[in-house]
């Protein structure tokens, strides 16, 4: 007769080597999920941009969307040697040169682990305002000031129809104010992407809802100014 405790030792056994031998399985069946690509931890807490973007939404766009765009990515450079020891940015850059079979998945699923990388790294706790140092010089040069900027950058974000996102990039000296598609990034047409917001309704529906132009001004209350002048110099 086993104790109660035996008794819960030998199922929780039981479970366990169930969960492993499942997990065993799985790992076989698809080895290609667990590289060469890996989702970083965000650089702050998910609630550290409270209240301009929430924790709930920072929590589920990196941990399950971002996640899903490095899985996919994985998936799609192992079906192909002739991608898996490329860099990110030069498979991107060079969309092109990527076979046919694995190219739109490299674009989507590629694209969206570049945009997302970009973007926790351009907002950080106790950050926005006006920006510093050579983006100040930049935009005013560029766009005549903040406010001229702000508004030039408001109207590619909420002209961008369904998903993707707006961007200040470097276009060969120049800076431009654009948008594009899904998870089209600014390498594919030969630009440098200085500042990139996420105008995908995961974004910010769960604070905002259908209000994408609160969530794109609240987000100059959460720019890494240091971020982009290390862009602008980089
Ligand atoms: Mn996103």
């Amino acid at each position: 007769m086993l104790t109660r405790r035996e008794l819960l030792s030998t199922v929780g056994g039981a479970a366990l080597a169930a969960v492993a031998t499942s997990r065993m399985a799985a790992a076989a069946q698809a080895p290609a999920a667990s590289g060469p690509f890996t989702l970083a931890a965000l650089p702050y807490p998910a609630a550290a941009l409270e209240p301009h973007i929430d924790a709930q939404t920072m929590t589920i766009h990196h941990d399950r969307h971002h996640q899903a765009y490095v899985t996919g990515l994985n998936t799609a450079v192992a079906k192909d040697p002739a991608v898996a020891g490329k860099s990110l940015e030069d498979l991107l850059r060079n969309l092109g040169a990527v076979p046919d079979g694995v190219r739109t998945a490299v674009q989507n699923h590629g694209g969206g682990h570049y945009n997302h990388m970009q973007f926790w790294a351009l907002m950080a706790p106790n950050a926005g305002g006006a920006p510093t140092g050579a983006a100040a010089a930049a935009i005013a040069g560029a766009f005549g000031g903040f406010d001229a900027f702000k508004q030039q950058f408001a109207q590619a974000a909420a002209s961008r129809f369904g998903s993707g996102w707006a961007w200040l990039s470097d276009d060969k000296g120049t800076l431009v104010i654009h948008s594009t598609a899904n998870q089209d990034t600014p390498l594919a047409d030969g630009r440098k992407p200085i500042i990139g917001l996420d105008v995908w309704e995961h974004a910010y529906y769960l604070k905002y809802q259908n209000r994408r132009a609160d969530y794109v001004t609240a987000f100059w209350n959460v720019i890494n100014w240091t971020e982009v002048n290390r862009r602008l110099g980089a």
